[in-house]
C-alpha cells in the first residue's frame, strides 16, 4: 500500500485531505472493537483507460448489515456508499488498481449516557479511505499452517458480519503462521471444521470437483467465493458447499483460497506438506484467470459487478488540491 499522504478521505460525511482526519483517544470503537469494515477494490483495465470498482454495491450491502447488528447508522445507502466511493476515487485522480476500506464505528458517548461499553448511546462514524494497491500475494501460490487459533463460532461472535473487534482472532491465527515462517493461517472452527483462511475462503478440488465450507461453518461468506462459485457453475464445473475436515484439504488435489484482496489463490503447502503437486492446480489456474478477466472488465458484465469510475477532466487538479493541503 502506498503511503496516504496527500490523498482524499470520505470522513465525517464530506471530503478531506487524509492529514486533517483525527480521532479522539476515546473513540470507542478503538477501546471495545464496536466497529464494521470492508474491503473492495477497484481494478484498471489493462490499457488502463478505464477504472471498475467490483461488486462495490455487494460490499455495500454486506457493510450495512454488520453496522445494523452493532447498531450504528451510516446515514447512506448502499447506492449511495457506492457514489461515495467512486467519487473519492475520481478525486485522488485514481486510474490505477485502487484498494478501498470503508469503516464504519462507534464514536463518543452521547449526553447522558453512562461510560462504558455499549452500543446505544454513542454516536457513530464512517471513514472511507482509498489507496494504490496492484495485485499482491505470491503469484507461486501461498503456504499454510492450520493455525491452533479456532475461528469463534456465531453463538460467541457474529461472525458473518465483517466486525472489527473479530480480527484479533484473525491476526493471532496470521502471526502465528508467519513466525512459523508460513504465509498465512488456516482457521478450524469449534467443531473442527475448516472455517476459513485470516481473512480468505478456503476452497478444495478433488477429481475436479470443487467443495467449500458451507455459510454455518462459521465463517465469512465470501463476495469473491460467491464469485467463484458462480464462475464455476458456468464452466460446468461441479462445486459444492459442504464441510471439509482438515485431512480433506492435506488429501485434496488443489486448494485455493478467495477473498478480495487476493483474489483467487492457490494454497501450494499445508502444514509442511505439499498441496497435490505442490504447484498450482489447473482448476485453480483457470478460474484465476477467469477472475482477473472478469475483474479487468474481459468478459461481458453478464451479472452487472463492474461499476465504473468516470475520472473527469479535473480530477488532477482535485488530486493536486489535496497534496497542497495536506
Ligand atoms: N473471511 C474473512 C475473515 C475475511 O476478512 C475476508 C475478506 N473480506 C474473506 C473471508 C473473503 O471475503 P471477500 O471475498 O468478500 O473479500
Amino acid at each position: 500500500m502506498r503511503p496516504l499522504h496527500g490523498r482524499w478521505v470520505y470522513h465525517g460525511g464530506e471530503f478531506v485531505p487524509f492529514s486533517e482526519v483525527h480521532l479522539p483517544p476515546t473513540t470507542q470503537g478503538l477501546h471495545y472493537g464496536t466497529g464494521v469494515f470492508e474491503g473492495i477494490r477497484a481494478y484498471a483495465t489493462r490499457d488502463g483507460a478505464q477504472t471498475h470498482l467490483f461488486r462495490v454495491h455487494d460490499h455495500y450491502r454486506r457493510f450495512l448489515r454488520s453496522c445494523r447488528l452493532l447498531r450504528i447508522d451510516p446515514g447512506l445507502t448502499a447506492d449511495e456508499l457506492a457514489d461515495v466511493t467512486a467519487e473519492l476515487l475520481r478525486r485522488n485522480g485514481d486510474r490505477g488498481d485502487v484498494y478501498v476500506r470503508p469503516l464504519a464505528y462507534k464514536l463518543g458517548l452521547l449526553p447522558g449516557t453512562p461510560p462504558g461499553v455499549g452500543l446505544g448511546g454513542v454516536s457513530d462514524a464512517v471513514t472511507i479511505v482509498a489507496s494504490r494497491l496492484g495485485d499482491y500475494g505470491p503469484p507461486g501460490g501461498v503456504r499454510c499452517l492450520i493455525s491452533s487459533w479456532r475461528r469463534p463460532g456465531r453463538a460467541t461472535l457474529p461472525v458473518q458480519a465483517k466486525v472489527t473487534g473479530g480480527y484479533v482472532n484473525n491476526a493471532l491465527a496470521v502471526e502465528d503462521a508467519r513466525a512459523a515462517g508460513y504465509d498465512d493461517a488456516i482457521l478450524l472452527n469449534e467443531a473442527g471444521q475448516v472455517a476459513e483462511a485470516s481473512t480468505a475462503n478456503v476452497f478444495a478440488v478433488r477429481g475436479g470437483r470443487l467443495a467449500t465450507p458451507p455459510a454455518d461453518a462459521d465463517i465469512l461468506p465470501g463476495i469473491t467465493r460467491d464469485t467463484v462459485l458462480t464462475l464455476a457453475a458456468g464452466l460446468g464445473m461441479p462445486a459444492e458447499e459442504s464441510p471439509l475436515h482438515p485431512a480433506d484439504l492435506l488429501l485434496a488435489d488443489e486448494v485455493f483460497l478467495t477473498g478480495t484482496g487476493i483474489g483467487v489463490t492457490p494454497v501450494i503447502e499445508i502444514n509442511g506438506r505439499p498441496v497435490g503437486a505442490g504447484a498450482p492446480g489447473p482448476s485453480t489456474t483457470r478460474l484465476a484467470q477467469l477472475y482477473g478477466r472478469l475483474v479487468r472488465a474481459e468478459r461481458e458484465d453478464t451479472h452487472g459487478w463492474l461499476t465504473p469510475v468516470e475520472t473527469g477532466s479535473d480530477e488532477q487538479a482535485l488530486a493536486e488540491e489535496a497534496v497542497a493541503k495536506a
